[in-house]
């Protein structure tokens, strides 16, 4: 098995045992955190990388999901894998299925905001010992109610990129003073972050010229303004423009504790045949694609990015979770769902073809694997902005949201300048990611700027409590 040599693999990582920041000597008794998710994958996996940073002796922590999360998680974990003292509570589920979610988000959504927070007060209700503190995802605006209501700190957990959220609150701050055109139409060219990242504001809306949208997302659903305080699956050297200025900004303390992602992989993967492929392949050869969890394209987008990578010649590994496609092992594999860390983390992978979720963008980085970007939606195209202009590793595929198609043609032109090694500008990127992985191995590692952020937050938690 050839995994790329990432340090946490290896073992050389900080342990994340935080029992020295809470004494056991103290009298006072164990402290529990609980941290609900909004239940998709993009935030559960952060949410539980989390949970295994937070799960030191001393400490009890809960995470609560639906009944079909507790069973993804518990087929993705199989027991005794998750430490003794993290404990999975569920609720009922009383959301459309994970399954489905892509096909009727707003239904979804809705449901997320209008179902889930009596069946988790009542969890709360049954816990022993009693929470003490909350973490709720950015985007479940009821946890701070339910905190207000019990007299517990509330935390958010931002799962988008540092930019977004620095867009998000200009957004509002703009928006309060009067100071935003009504139309955003043609807005694309109005930096508002300017000398902060190539984020735009107008970037956040997906196929919208107005800002109602946004207006309700800021207003209605995220809920950080009112926390006590951040943690961001970000770290601090990779947006660190867009830290600096949201931690002088912004009143409530934030931390940079990423990337949140599981990348304490035990170092033997159970064998699979995917991975048994890849280890039969080059090094730096395979395209991975995948365009994330839960959104889907048309069919005709599909054909023309299936046609494309085949004539490339460039050998691909593709997540396609619903639509059956043959391929044969010399072209590439197919498959409905990989372990995408280990794929990334893999030597034989040499770039990756990707929608831009902020988990996907992070897993990346942390691998060092250069990317061809092909947003779908929300902040996926700051995410690309980010990737492609302000870091340097990677190259678009698709400019804007929208429907318009991308052909078979541009897809064979991006891939096999992405994947040729002895190109200039691919070489630059390849160089450039190289060094930002680096930079996430560092601020992971011991005394790491997320290792030291994540000891401030639960220095700060320690104290509200006694
Ligand atoms: N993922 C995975 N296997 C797959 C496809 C996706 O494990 O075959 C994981 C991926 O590693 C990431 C998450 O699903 O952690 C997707 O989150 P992201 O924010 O990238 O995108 P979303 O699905 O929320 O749009």
């Amino acid at each position: 098995m050839h995994i790329n040599c990432c340090p946490c693999i290896s073992g050389e990582m900080d342990s994340g045992d935080r029992s020295d920041l809470i004494s056991p000597t103290t009298s006072s008794p164990p402290s529990h955190i609980v941290t609900i998710p909004f239940p998709g994958r993009g935030h559960i996996n952060p949410m539980l990388s989390l949970c295994l940073l937070l799960s030191p002796k001393t400490l009890t922590v809960t995470i609560i999901v639906t009944e079909e999360w507790l069973n993804i998680i518990n087929s993705d974990h199989p027991s005794p894998s998750l430490p003794s003292n993290l404990q999975i509570r569920s609720i009922p589920n009383v959301l459309p299925s994970e399954r489905t979610r892509g096909s009727n988000y707003t239904e979804f959504f809705n449901s997320v905001m209008s179902k889930m927070a009596d069946p988790v007060q009542r969890v709360l209700d049954e816990l022993n010992p009693p929470v003490d503190v909350v973490i709720g995802d950015a985007l479940l605006p009821w946890v701070a109610g339910i905190c207000e209501k019990r007299n517990v700190s509330a935390v958010s957990l931002w799962t988008e990129s540092a930019s977004s959220f620095y867009a998000l609150y200009k957004f509002d701050q703009l928006d309060a003073a009067g100071g935003l055109p009504e139309d955003f139409s043609g807005v694309e060219e109005l930096t508002y972050l300017q000398d902060v990242s190539s984020t735009h504001i107008a970037g956040l809306l997906p196929n919208a010229t107005t800002l109602d949208l946004l207006r309700a997302m800021s207003r209605d659903y995220y809920w950080f303004h009112t926390a006590h305080s951040v943690l961001t699956t970000s770290f601090d050297n990779l947006e660190s423009s867009a830290m600096t200025k949201i931690r002088s900004d912004f009143s409530i303390p934030i931390y940079p504790i990423g990337p949140l992602i599981p990348h304490r992989l035990p170092p033997s993967p159970p064998p699979s045949p995917y991975l048994q492929w890849l280890d039969s392949q080059p090094e730096s050869s395979v395209l991975y694609v995948s365009l994330g969890s839960f959104l889907s394209i048309s069919d005709s987008q599909l054909e023309e990015i299936a046609m494309g990578l085949m004539e490339s010649k460039v050998k691909f590994l593709w997540v396609l979770r619903d639509k059956p496609l043959c391929v044969d092992e010399d072209t590439g594999l197919v498959l409905p769902w990989c372990h995408q860390l280990r794929v990334l983390c893999h030597s034989s992978v040499g770039g990756f073809l990707t929608h831009c979720g902020w988990n996907s963008t992070l897993e990346a980085v942390f691998a060092g694997v250069p990317m061809i970007t092909y947003p779908l939606f929300w902040d996926q195209q700051p995410n690309s902005k980010l990737v492609v202009e302000d870091w340097g590793i990677g190259v678009r595929l698709k400019e804007y949201h929208g429907e318009e198609i991308v052909r078979k043609e541009l897809v064979v032109k991006k891939v096999r300048k992405l994947m040729d090694l002895g190109d200039e500008e691919s070489k630059g990127m390849r160089e450039r990611a190289a060094r930002l992985k680096e930079m996430c191995g560092e601020a992971l590692g011991v005394g790491g700027s997320s290792q030291q952020n994540l000891d401030d937050f639960l220095k700060q938690f320690i104290s509200r409590k006694v």
